[in-house]
């Protein structure tokens, strides 16, 4: 081989950094110039903020709700309206709403009517039910036990009225969890799929799909063993030490837990994940074995919004729905949405020894 080919140097691969992008080349250009120099904000009617900097500028961000799963046809609807309607410029917030901002307050309200004639709610701000922040369900997620976006789409058509109102005592956070391990995080109310039979395995397929050393490893209250079932290296479950929590089912899908009759949702209300005004707080389950009703969970759409009535009649002014419950305790909070308190709302986890014994009420 010739030698000019030999030394010809290898260009090597330069490493991809996949962090999140610098968002300032994409602000609107009065953000970008006012950046860090905000002297106030207020709220001028639900779903419009409006801030005034220190210089003098002023900026409205006016906040719709979107289906979050949306479809090209959608974005592009959305983005001509940011064209037409505003000063192309969008953000997305954490809760999949959609804000245009815009530097004349004349915009305003020629735009709240174009994302309103196009279906989209323009609230989400103040005192009003959130967007709901979900999981990702069916669409690509490999342990869900439903489908947190149908839920979502289903229980916001029934709160679109308070999304685009300010009228709850505080904000009123919501989320789903499509499955009970993963995603979801504390939520004034949260849905909750709920397992409630252990999994059943299909011993044909274990062997072939399944590390068994990391399924067993996986179970965090040690209820899988190595087992040989039918001549094949398989699984099996102490059923009495399992909680039903699916974790074993993403590495090893023939572990089925996933049923149409004994997957459930739960709902759980009380978390908070901010310090703002009190700590943070863990969210408590209220309502379990509700139907996995799909299309319309019209049992969880209740449910949900009887609470929601509730804490609207019930809470003062600024307390959030932990605060509420705490002022009230958890008796009359059971008492006055009419829900049934009952033995699968207490904690039967074989850990629960350990969390009762560090309450001041029971000691084993
Ligand atoms: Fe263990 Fe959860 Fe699987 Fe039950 S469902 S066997 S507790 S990992």
């Amino acid at each position: 081989m010739n030698q000019a080919v030999q030394a010809a140097p290898v260009a090597k691969r330069k490493p991809k950094e996949t962090g999140v992008p610098d968002n300032k080349k994409y602000l609107h250009p009065m953000l970008a110039k006012n950046y860090g120099n905000w002297k106030y904000h207020d709220r001028p009617r639900p779903g419009v903020l409006h801030h005034v900097s220190h210089t003098g500028d002023e900026v409205w961000s006016v906040r719709a709700g979107t289906a979050r799963q949306m479809d090209v046809y959608t974005i592009r609807k959305l983005c001509d309206i940011a064209d037409k309607f505003a000063e192309s410029r969008v953000r997305f917030t954490i809760r999949s709403n959609i804000e245009f901002i815009v530097s004349d307050e004349k915009k305003v309200a020629p735009l709240i009517a174009e994302l309103e004639k196009c279906g989209f709610p323009v609230g989400g701000t103040g005192n009003s039910v959130t967007m709901i922040a979900h999981t990702q369900g069916w669409l690509h997620c490999d342990i869900p036990g439903t489908d947190a976006s149908g839920v979502v789409k289903s229980l916001m058509d029934e709160l679109y009225d308070e999304f685009r109102r300010e009228e709850m005592p505080n904000r009123v956070h919501l989320s789903t969890s499509c499955c009970e391990i993963n995603c979801g995080g504390q939520a004034d109310i949260a849905i909750i799929v709920q397992h409630t039979k252990p999994p059943v395995i299909n011993h044909d397929l274990v062997a072939n799909v399944c590390e068994r050393p990391t399924v067993v490893a996986r179970c965090p209250v040690a209820a899988i063993r190595p087992a040989m079932v039918n001549g094949k290296p398989s699984l099996e479950i102490d059923e009495a030490k399992c909680m039903c929590c699916g974790a074993c089912y993403p590495p090893c899908p023939p572990m089925q837990i996933n049923d149409p009759e004994n997957s459930k949702l739960a709902i759980w209300v009380g978390g908070k994940n901010s310090n703002a005004r009190g700590k943070p707080t863990f969210m408590k389950m209220v309502a379990s074995g509700l139907p996995n009703n799909a299309p319309r969970w019209p049992e969880v759409a209740d449910a949900v919004k009887n609470i929601l009535r509730v804490y609207k009649e019930d809470a003062r002014p600024w307390e959030r729905m932990a605060d509420w419950i705490e002022r009230i305790g958890w008796p009359r909070f059971f008492e006055k949405t009419g829900l049934p308190f009952t033995k699968y709302l207490i904690d039967d986890w074989r850990g629960s020894r350990a969390n009762l014994n560090a309450s001041t009420h029971i000691r084993f």
